[in-house]
């Protein structure tokens, strides 16, 4: 199938997943194995040698995930992609070939407050120093850089902040600064923004949330656009520089736009070992088929949500870049064109002691830590997820004590909104 000329919806259900030719089977096969056999000796050298392209061992590559593979590289507008075991564990295995000891990356204050976590807590461990800035001042970026900066570090709409990047103003100072720019798309979905048309070096997406769609299958992945010199200033030697684990070979010269996604599995996946289950690959490419249906139905339903927690007696503000009176409304316009998601906060009167009972008190949300399912979901950041930030970066990540997230899902609207009415009523009784 060649995709160039093709619609968002019909990639979304074609997009890496021909029939089988082994067999003739329609849906893609789970290739639950863990190895395969080699044709014969030099046939096992020349894979071994990344001579020629192939099937190993699973760790590495598996064809149900590389259908996955090539459906999400498709679908942002890459060249690449490597899925991994989680969103966490793609964003590790995407900053791996740019990263060494002593090497920074700059990242945003409103990222996912995991990913806050890992930046701040883990990554010291490797050497590696994540800077944090408020992205909203995009010069900010711009300060933060140093000879040892090796990537930028956003997302396209931030959870749970509501918070959307200025993504094309990022990208320009990234590129002046010969660095990277990574976008964490996971809210947005490739259906509502696509990063790399604005600039994104690398994509990663946790696809655990809206991309299986149902809250079942933990993974990410990580899609490279394809068009980052990675020889650039000799900022990458992992990628463009000889590389000792395949004696001496250059990534860059030798495998061109595929450099980053062939070393992601033969290098990344290979020794850190996040690799994903062929099963969760196969339920993600049936969340995916219907991901733009989804979509549309996600955002229409927060935006009447929104709208109607935005005139509630209970509400004291209300965070969605849908509404007109959200400060990031003009960027959402922009870069999310097709709606601003179904992720966003609101806050209640009453602080704390409110929002802990608006959770104990709905029936048809779920109180749980997750989001982008098709059921709706509710959580109290600041008493769960956001727990183990200070109160000031609890703040600064959007998650202050009177702090809701929905994550809305694609029942009918009027139950959703029945029952947050009722949860509120019984809170403030
Ligand atoms: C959930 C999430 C992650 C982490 O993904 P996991 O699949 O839970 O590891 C990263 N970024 C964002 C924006 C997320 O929502």
């Amino acid at each position: 199938m060649s995709d160039k000329t093709f619609g968002f919806e019909t990639l979304s259900i074609h997009a890496g997943a021909a029939p089988d030719p082994a067999t003739g089977a329609r849906a893609l096969p789970i290739y639950q194995t863990t190895a395969y056999v080699f044709e014969d000796a030099d046939h096992a050298a020349a894979l071994f040698n990344l001579q020629t392209v192939g099937f190993i061992y699973s760790r590495l590559t598996n064809p149900t995930n590389a259908a996955l593979e090539a459906r999400l590289a498709t679908l942002e507008g890459g060249r690449g992609c490597t899925v991994a075991s989680s969103g966490h564990a793609a964003q590790v295995l995407a900053l791996f070939p740019l990263m060494s000891p002593g090497a920074e990356i700059v990242a945003s204050s409103r990222l996912y407050g995991g990913s806050l976590q890992q930046m701040r807590n883990t990554y010291p461990k490797f050497g590696w120093t994540a800077k944090i800035v408020d992205a909203d001042e995009t010069e900010n970026f711009k300060r933060a850089v140093t000879e040892h900066t090796k990537a930028f570090f956003i997302e396209s709409l931030a959870n749970p902040g509501g918070v959307v990047s200025d993504i094309e103003a990022i990208a320009r100072i990234a590129e002046a600064s010969g660095v990277p720019l990574l976008v964490d798309n996971t809210l947005a979905t490739p259906y509502l923004c696509k990063p790399i048309d604005y600039g994104a070096t690398l994509i990663v997406h946790s696809t655990t949330k809206f991309l299986s769609g149902t809250g079942t299958s933990m993974g990410g992945a990580v899609v490279d656009s394809g068009k980052f010199d990675w020889s650039r200033g000799g900022k990458f030697p992992s990628l463009a520089g000889p590389e000792p684990a395949y004696h001496g070979l250059n990534f860059y010269e030798t495998f061109g736009d595929m450099a980053y996604t062939f070393h992601s599995h033969a290098v990344g996946l290979r020794d850190l070992g996040p690799s994903q289950a062929p099963f969760n690959a196969w339920l993600t490419m049936l969340g995916i088929e219907t991901l733009g249906l989804r979509m549309e139905r996600h955002c229409a339903n927060a935006a009447k949500v929104a709208a109607h927690l935005e005139k509630h007696p209970a509400v004291a503000w209300v965070n969605y870049a849908g509404l007109p009176s959200n400060k990031y409304n003009k960027l959402a316009k922009k870069y999310l064109p097709k709606g601003a998601g179904s992720i966003f906060t609101f806050g209640v009167k009453g602080g704390y002691e409110v929002g802990v009972k608006v959770v104990d008190g709905v029936e048809l949300f779920s109180h749980l830590a997750n989001i982008g399912d098709a059921k709706s979901l509710i959580i109290h950041p600041a008493s769960t997820t956001h727990r183990q930030l200070s109160d000031e970066q609890r703040v600064a990540a959007g998650a202050g004590p009177d702090v809701l997230r929905l994550s809305i899902g694609i029942e009918t609207v009027d139950d959703i909104i029945a029952d947050l009415d009722q949860a509120l009523a019984k809170a403030t009784a």
